[in-house]
């Protein structure tokens, strides 16, 4: 049949062989098209880019365009498959309740630096600071802030610190992963400025007969997008060979190489950098023995 201008879309979530795509130019712009996928694609997600053409009664796909980054997830064989694409940030959500354990902020930390996208520490519940944790938590961040990473404090319940997070995602793609509780849904529905309830957002994901939706994309009203799945939510650690745990450890790369043996464990041989730069207080403590948890958990996995 007869088929359209080539045009620019935005893949906003995908069931199967089929993907909803977003018109990002001409007289539809902004309305969404099902459309098909020609076979030679590869395999494509959401936030990817393409061109499309309409047809009689849907839509084609005939292009991708490059990805500027991949969220990785490993799939039933333990490849790492792409789940989304293009996005810029990774929002890990931490609250001042459910306990915050630097343990699991390490552990995103190295998915996120596998899959190549700059991570945000953000501190939910900042209302229920109080003198007995917010010692604690100001370290916490410190710590994290201290290594590089942008850190940020905010509170749905009295907006404390949204427009300074509105302003950071403006322009941008992000995820929100974290633990359950930290307030990750009261987050994303307080900054979409709608009410996408965990419930909402599996019953989009269940739309359309195939099953194998896995995330879908919104728009933030003061600009920015979200990607969200329950699937992503949870985005943690899966198997990673050890150096990509290590690169996860910005401050313990940086270390890479200069231990005496080539084949160092980091434990207790003699001339190892990591161990000498923990004495003298170049490393915290915390995160080396995170490091290793991390590395322990990997093995005890195989
Ligand atoms: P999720 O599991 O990460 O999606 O967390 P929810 O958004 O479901 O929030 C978990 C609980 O924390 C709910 O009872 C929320 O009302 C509460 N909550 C969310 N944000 C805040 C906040 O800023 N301050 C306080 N005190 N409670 C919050
Ligand atoms: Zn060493």
């Amino acid at each position: 049949g007869d088929l359209g201008p080539e045009q620019r879309g935005l893949i906003i979530s995908h069931f199967g062989r089929q993907v909803d795509v977003e018109v990002l130019e001409g007289e539809h712009k902004g309305e969404i098209q099902r459309c098909h996928l020609r076979t030679h694609l590869g395999q494509l997600v959401t936030g990817d880019q393409v061109i499309w053409r309409r047809t009689a009664d849907s839509g084609v796909v005939v292009a991708a365009l490059d990805r500027h980054s991949e969220l990785l997830r490993p799939n039933n064989q333990g490849e790492l498959k792409p789940v989304a694409a293009n996005i810029d940030y990774i929002v890990i959500v931490i609250a001042v309740e459910p306990y915050a354990h630097a343990n699991l902020i390490d552990r995103y930390l190295v998915a996120a630096e596998a899959s190549q996208i700059e991570p945000v520490l953000l501190l939910n519940k900042a209302d229920l600071l109080n003198d007995d944790n917010r010692d604690r938590l100001e370290a916490l961040l410190d710590q994290y802030w201290t290594l590089g990473y942008r850190t940020l404090s905010a509170s749905t319940s009295t907006q404390h610190g949204l427009d300074e997070l509105k302003a950071l995602l403006a322009d941008h793609i992000s995820v929100f992963v974290g633990q359950s509780g930290v307030g990750k849904s009261s987050l994303v529905n307080s900054l979409l400025g709608t009410d996408i309830k965990t419930g909402e957002l599996s019953d989009l994901t269940r739309k359309g007969r195939h099953t194998t939706t896995t995330a879908r994309l919104f728009h933030f009203p003061d600009g920015g997008d979200l990607i969200d799945s329950p699937g992503i939510r949870e985005f943690a650690l899966w198997h990673m060979t050890e150096d990509q745990v290590l690169q996860g450890f910005r401050e313990l790369a940086a270390l890479q190489g200069h231990c005496r043996f080539r084949d160092c464990r980091h434990d207790q041989e003699p001339g190892c950098a990591f161990l000498s730069a923990l004495d003298d207080g170049k490393i915290s403590e915390q995160r080396f023995h995170s490091f290793q948890q991390i590395l322990n958990s990997m093995q005890d996995s195989r």
